[in-house]
């Protein structure tokens, strides 16, 4: 193997892969290393998204939902079930089938494109020099790149008073492979992977309880929304605690008594499993030579400019090591916008403004741009109008309606600055609402766009038109 190439890719999660490929389509001699192996030391593509982030949870997710309607909700269609049974092996198994297809179809694409793929420790050692540490326990090679981009993802964060014994006490990735149902479920967090993975276990079953230090819930979402999403968890049996500090964990007879104090009071919770989900942390620990000439900022992350620029010229970072949200999405376009660059296309910046975020429950909560109360804080002149899924004819004949579209927009130009949303495939519909915004749409712009009938995106029309008063399945709000 030559060990001289154009771009060396240290991290093979969405950032770094879609790096590497657009890298080697625009014709640089292009090698990425994964330390992340296989039982024949072969590199396992796709980071933490494919193999114990995104696909498996929302695998897990599915596999829930099916459970769920299939006890509970197709008597209402006239279908009857009975003997509903689950097969925790088997669920865990299509996850699997699902994860090991995805990953082997990165492999698969990086042969095609001549994507030098490394087992094995990176370690970036400064002056264009990547130390790789093979897999297959031969002694460390020194490969040297005109650019590199550093793309080593994030870890979740642990916390002393619950240390993870990767039995009753785990991370996300212990959450994504329990052997059977937990009677009870303990969460600490109710992030994103709180909310996915608690209401995964809770709908098969398991009964969760989550345990929250805050006292806000997803605070980035509009508050209209984020209120329904929580009475609607609640309702299917989430039972989120606010406000509650954890002091302790004590591990006996395959369960784990929490401690936490709420309102000053000492408090205890005794379940089966215990998840930590409080965040998760960029993963540079030894990613780095002292002198790579890469800084990093107060928070621990790499420090990179608006284009993901490190301190060090030839260096760049992508993805979750670096500032803005922790998403694959996110990672994945920096990871071109930074191999364009590098081939010296003059495509400037990402637009940080219109990251769409998604919560996978069921229903889904999405959001794109400002909420109200961002709007408020910021000083802008604005407008808002709802509209419900419960007027829908679509989500009523899918017996999906429930949620809530709202769109936050400048009172002035009429410009749309937020859509927040709370309902059956706001994922889906939230990315119109992402053309809308990077297009400069203004309300009337979605006002006057003819949606088809029955849909469950004329929801967004109607909140549109809701901003001026007009929607027509509503009562309109009293004129002044
Ligand atoms: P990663 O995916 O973490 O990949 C980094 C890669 O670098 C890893 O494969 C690692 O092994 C490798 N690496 C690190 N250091 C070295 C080294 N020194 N040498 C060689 N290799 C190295 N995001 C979404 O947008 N949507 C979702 O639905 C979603 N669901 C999630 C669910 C869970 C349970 C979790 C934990 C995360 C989820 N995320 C989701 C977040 C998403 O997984 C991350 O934002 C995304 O994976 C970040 O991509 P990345 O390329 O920056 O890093
Ligand atoms: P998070 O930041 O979303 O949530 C962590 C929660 O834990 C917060 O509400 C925080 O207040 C709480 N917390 C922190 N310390 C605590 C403590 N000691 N006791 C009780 N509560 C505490 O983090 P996460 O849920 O771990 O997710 C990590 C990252 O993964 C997120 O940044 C997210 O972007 C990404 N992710 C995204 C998706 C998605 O896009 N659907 C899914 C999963 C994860």
């Amino acid at each position: 193997m030559n060990d001289t190439f154009d771009l060396i890719v240290i991290g093979a999660g969405p950032g770094g892969y879609h790096a590497a490929i657009r890298a080697a389509q625009l014709g640089l001699k292009t090698a990425c290393i994964e330390k992340r192996m296989d039982g024949k030391n072969n590199a396992v593509l796709g980071g933490t998204c494919l193999n114990v982030g995104c696909i498996p949870s929302k695998a897990l997710l599915d596999t829930s939902h099916h459970y769920v309607h299939t006890q509970h909700e197709l008597a209402a269609h006239g279908i009857q079930v009975s003997n509903v049974a689950l097969d925790v092996a088997a669920m865990m198994q299509r996850k699997m089938s699902i994860v090991e297809k995805l990953t082997q179809g990165i492999s698969g694409l990086f042969k095609a494109n001549g994507v030098e793929n490394l087992a094995g420790h990176g370690k970036y050692l400064g002056n264009k020099k990547v130390e790789w540490t093979p897999a297959n326990g031969e002694g460390a090679k020194i490969l040297t790149a005109e650019h590199i981009i550093i793309a080593g993802g994030s870890e979740p964060v642990q916390i002393s008073v619950a240390p993870l014994n990767n039995e009753t006490i785990v991370d996300s990735t212990g959450a994504l492979a329990f052997a059977a149902v937990p009677k009870r479920l303990g969460v600490i967090g109710a992030g994103v992977i709180g909310l996915e993975l608690g209401s995964v276990w809770s709908r098969l079953g398991a009964q969760t309880t989550i345990l929250e230090a805050q006292d806000v819930f997803l605070p980035l979402t509009d508050e209209t929304i984020s209120r329904e999403a929580l009475r609607t968890f609640k309702k299917q049996g989430l039972d989120i605690i606010f406000g509650a500090r954890v002091t302790g964990c004590e591990t006996a007879q395959q369960q784990v008594m929490v401690r936490y104090e709420k309102n000053g009071e000492a408090q205890t919770l005794t379940v089966d499993k215990l998840i930590v989900a409080v965040g998760r942390r960029p993963a540079t620990q030894t990613l780095l030579a002292p002198g790579s000439g890469v800084n990093l900022d107060e928070r621990g992350f790499i420090h990179v400019d608006a284009q993901c620029k490190t301190s060090n010229p030839n260096v760049y970072a992508i993805g979750d090591i670096v500032r803005g949200p922790m998403l694959a999405h996110k990672a994945m376009e920096e990871g071109v916008m930074v191999a364009e660059l590098i081939a010296g296309h003059k495509k400037t910046t990402m637009n940080y403004e219109v990251i769409p975020a998604v919560v996978y429950t069921h229903p889904e909560v999405a959001w794109v741009g400002m909420s109200e109360q961002e709007a408020k804080a910021r000083g802008e002149n604005y407008k808002v109008g709802s509209f419900s899924f419960a007027a829908n004819g679509r989500a009523m004949a899918a017996q999906e309606n429930m949620g809530t579209v709202k769109i936050i927009a400048h009172q002035e130009t009429d410009r749309i600055l937020g859509v927040h949303i709370f309902g059956p495939q706001a994922s889906e519909i939230i990315m119109q609402a992402v053309i809308a915004l990077e297009f400069g749409a203004s309300v009337e712009d979605l006002q006057l766009i003819i949606f088809a009938h029955p849909g469950l995106s004329e929801v967004l029309h109607e909140a549109a038109l809701a901003v001026d008063n007009k929607a027509i399945h509503m009562a309109p709000r009293k004129r002044k």
